[in-house]
């Protein structure tokens, strides 16, 4: 059993890294400030594991505050997960996007130093790569990252190597998340985007709903099989199930690793859109728009270093995440609000 601290454990992907956490036995302390989720997500998480967890609001660029709860909570092992993700909005407030996601990471750094703690794994994403040279990209794929967004994620991680190269005590993970998508099974906890989906899935969700008109496809002239983009979807759960795998392998390995969790498999938009109308006997009106600024025809991962070395292995299939997104929107068609 570990004492582990979940920073943004709040949010989207954070509250299922939780259930998967306390089902496996561990004490769980989270620390969010709450800017993009609800403290009804911890509330779920209880409910769903039937175990407690200790829940701070707190922003973690606070180093005192984080070193105050780490020493009460005597922390081993830290997961990474608070940070700002809106690659749009990171292009129009890149300052937001340092202070959060670099200036968070070494306020967090910086207790974990004072406080002893010195394994952390960390949420990174596959836009550290950029345009792709090859694909399956794999974790030796150039990292040319196109916003400030995957800027912010790739200093981070300079820092986190940066940091393991000078003292031999540090075990770091970075997990390099695809596209996550998808609900608990309980229908208790999911995706609760603030505002207008940015993400495609959650939108999808919301218009088969009727809580909007049409889904835009971003671009259909794309040098892809059907001309949308291709993406990399996985199921939230086996993306938190890498989490649990990263932690036992982080008690071995010093140093910094990092890792695709992806499932290997390329979807495009028409493609997700088909599976999710089939699998869930809805329909959803759909019109061809635009192309999103800076969007990349096609990535996917090449996931095997983290099958070989984690032993992790995605469960869930398309279907499955279209159906426990669409379960999770209709049991809360409003979020957790
Ligand atoms: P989310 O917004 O649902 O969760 C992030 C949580 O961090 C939120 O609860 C937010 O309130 C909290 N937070 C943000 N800044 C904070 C701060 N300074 N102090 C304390 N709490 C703070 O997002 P998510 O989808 O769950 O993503 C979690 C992590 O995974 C993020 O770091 C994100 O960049 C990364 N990631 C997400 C995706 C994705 O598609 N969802 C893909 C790749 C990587
Ligand atoms: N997309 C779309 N309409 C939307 C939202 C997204 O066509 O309303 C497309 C987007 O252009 C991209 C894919 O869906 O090709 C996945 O987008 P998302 O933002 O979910 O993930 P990311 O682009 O960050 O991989």
């Amino acid at each position: 059993m570990l004492n582990v601290l979940v920073t943004g454990g709040a949010g989207y992907i954070g509250s299922h890294v939780c259930v998967a956490l306390l089902e496996a036995g561990h004490q769980v302390t989270v620390v969010d400030n709450l800017c993009n989720s609800s403290a009804r997500s911890m509330d779920a998480v209880q409910s769903v594991t039937g175990r407690t967890l200790n829940f701070t609001q707190m922003d973690i660029r606070d180093t005192t505050g984080l070193v105050s709860v780490m020493q009460a909570r005597s922390v081993d092992v830290v997961i990474h997960l608070a940070g700002l993700k809106a690659v749009g909005e990171s292009v129009q407030s890149p300052l937001a996007y340092y202070s959060n996601n670099v200036g968070g990471t070494l306020s967090l750094l910086h207790a974990m130093e004072a406080t002893g703690a010195r394994r952390l794994i960390f949420s990174s994403s596959a836009t550290v790569y950029g345009v792709p040279d090859f694909l399956p990209y794999t974790e030796t794929h150039p990292t040319r990252p196109s916003s400030p967004y995957g800027h912010s994620k790739l200093h981070a991680e300079r820092m986190l190597r940066d940091l393991c190269h000078s003292s031999g005590d540090w075990s770091i993970v970075a997990l390099r998340y695809f596209n996550p998508v998808g609900a608990h099974a309980s229908a208790e906890l999911g995706e609760d985007p603030r505002g207008t989906p940015n993400n495609l899935m959650p939108f999808i969700a919301q218009v088969a709903a009727g809580l909007r008109d049409r889904l835009t496809i971003f671009g259909d002239d794309y040098a892809t099989r059907d001309g949308t983009c291709v993406r990399d979807y996985l199921h939230v759960m086996d993306l938190a199930s890498g989490h649990l795998e990263a932690l036992s392998y982080s008690a071995t390995a010093a140093g910094f690793h990092a890792f695709n969790l992806g499932t290997g498999q390329g979807t495009s938009v028409r493609e997700l859109l088909a599976a999710f109308e089939a699998t869930n006997r809805v329909r959803v009106p759909h019109e061809i728009g635009p192309r999103r600024a800076g969007d990349i025809d096609a990535f996917w991962a090449d996931p095997a270093r983290a099958v070989i070395h984690l032993g992790w292995k995605p469960r869930h299939d398309l279907a499955d995440m279209c159906e426990s997104t669409w379960r999770w929107q209709l049991a809360h068609p409003r979020g957790f609000q």
